[in-house]
């Protein structure tokens, strides 16, 4: 069994890397890039941590994993320990493993951030996640004192599939009514299999199912059944619908052929299952020479899907620079290696097609970064004289999302702002309307999934409270 190490031996050791597939091999196909980290790895990694005591790390984690206490586990060898350890506050270990943003949570408060070399906890996630899904070794299932009590949840993403998990071990019925036909949200749905396989998802979703959970896919709420219709069958209700509509820049040429969504071009890749070409024929069409624009994961993620989907020239176009640049700095090396044109300072204007009304051009200008403002936020400025062609044949709009209505329309007295994000509570969740909650991307605007599972967590603690003090629902006030 391995040990803990002198804390003058830990200072010695820096970030073990992790391995990944090689660019020329990996642009061929839609599997995962990183490889994760071995046994030996782990250790090497987990031996670095100092167990600091008060932890700073977990004030990094709106999880509220136990990080010393996995970590300890990991040393000892004892991987199904520190898999425990985890899933006493986190459902959703291997998604959070690969795709939490860990640079600006744990990372930033481990000690040895100071030294630029944080411990990689989210790498030592994965690999206990990763031991456990390839061992079968499952939780046990808690003696679970039924509560007699059943929540609602809308939308099956991180904040609804965590709040459920939750909510579940303290001994509620829950349900989950998912618009599309599988869990996950954009887990599922806008997260290439090269980042997050779907394998990966759906195992994490089957543990939550044993907990209990029940799914019911293919169900809109605000369509199938409303969220009024709901307040008659359930004793609270949880709204974790996303912010899944899509957002143009709002330019002339938008309506052309070939100008998608990053929401429905992700979409068609994922759920209709173009990343398993040629077993599937997706109605999808990939241009020879792609412009995605913006510069956040989601553009990554678009412009990495048309290349392994055949484009034979992909850029990313962006008004700002690099350092603005809001994609996690992992994903952002990831697409510059695999040959990915960045044209930062430059704003398309205008996109042009043929009498086909198919696209042939996009008009840019470039910018320059003006002195930052009272928000410390550096506004681009366009540059007088330098309009010129792009030339592609198909663009993606990554410039973000909004939300879609459906869900707040059909719920009498829960506020939203001018933005259509449910107004809520920040310590609760609560929304304006007892015994209604709501979370992750629809109270703030495309957000990140662990932000999602802190909310799912506030909500069901939020739950509980309502529940177990008699809360019932009031008639609304309007
Ligand atoms: P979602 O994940 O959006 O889930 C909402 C669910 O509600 C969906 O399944 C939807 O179908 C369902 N729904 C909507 N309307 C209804 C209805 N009327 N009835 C029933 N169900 C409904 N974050 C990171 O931290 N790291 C990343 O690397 C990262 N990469 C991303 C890449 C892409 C392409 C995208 C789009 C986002 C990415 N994000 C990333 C952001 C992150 O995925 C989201 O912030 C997070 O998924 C939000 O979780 P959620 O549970 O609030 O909503």
């Amino acid at each position: 069994m391995a040990k803990m190490i002198p804390v003058k031996d830990r200072a010695k050791r820096v970030q073990r890397a992790m391995s990944e597939r090689a660019v020329k091999e990996r642009i061929q196909d839609f599997n995962e890039v990183p490889l994760g980290y071995d046994k030996e790895d782990a250790i090497y990694e987990a031996q670095r941590c100092l167990q600091c005591d008060p932890p700073t790390c977990m004030e990094g984690c709106p999880a509220e994993v136990n990080i010393p206490q996995f970590i300890k586990k990991i040393i000892e060898e004892d991987f199904s320990g520190a898999y425990f350890e985890i899933l006493k506050t986190n459902s959703l270990p291997a998604v959070c493993g690969r795709v939490c943003p860990q640079e600006k949570q744990c990372y930033e408060m481990c000690v040895w951030n100071k030294a630029g070399n944080p411990i990689a906890i989210g790498r030592l996630a994965r690999f206990v996640a990763d031991w456990a899904r390839e061992q079968n070794v499952h939780e046990e299932m808690p003696e679970i004192k039924k509560k007699g009590k059943r929540v609602a949840i809308v939308g099956s993403g991180p904040a609804g599939l965590t709040c459920a998990a939750d909510l579940a071990k303290m001994g509620y019925g829950v349900t989950i009514f998912e618009a599309l036909q599988e869990p996950g949200g954009v887990l599922i749905y806008g997260i290439p299999e090269f980042r997050l396989p779907k394998a990966i998802v759906g195992y994490e979703v089957n543990e939550i199912k044993r907990l209990g959970v029940k799914v019911a896919t293919n169900f809109v709420i605000g369509l199938t059944k409303s969220v009024d219709e709901l307040t008659a069958e359930f004793d609270a209700i949880f709204l974790a619908n996303g912010a899944g509509a899509p957002r143009f820049i709002g330019i002339p040429g938008e309506n052309l052929n070939d100008v998608y969504s990053a929401n429905e071009f992700l979409t068609r890749c994922n759920l209709m299952k173009a990343y398993r070409f040629p077993e599937f024929d997706t109605p999808i069409k990939i241009g020879k020479k792609v412009a995605v624009i913006g510069a956040g994961n989601v553009a990554m993620d678009s412009a990495r899907t048309a290349l392994r989907l055949g484009a034979e020239e992909t850029h990313i176009v962006y008004r700002r620079t690099k350092k603005e640049a809001p994609a996690r700095r992992e994903e952002l090396v990831h697409t510059e290696e695999e040959g990915i044109i960045f044209d930062y300072l430059t704003l398309p204007i205008k996109i042009l097609g043929d009498e086909k009304g198919n696209v042939t051009s996009m008009e840019c200008i470039k910018m320059r970064l003006d002195e930052p403002d009272k928000s410390g936020r550096r506004m681009p400025i366009p540059i007088e004289g330098t309009k010129f062609n792009m030339q592609v044949d198909m663009v993606i709009d990554a410039i973000g999302t909004v939300a879609n209505p459906i869900v707040a329309r059909s719920a009498t007295g829960v506020r939203t702002n001018k933005r259509g994000y449910f107004i809520t509570d920040e310590e609760t969740c609560a929304t304006t309307r007892k015994g209604i909650f709501a979370g992750g991307d629809i109270i703030r605007g495309a957000a990140t999934v662990i932000s999602a599972i802190g909310d799912g967590k506030t909500a069901a603690k939020a739950i509980k409270d309502y529940l177990s003090s008699g809360g019932s629902f009031e008639k609304p006030d309007n």
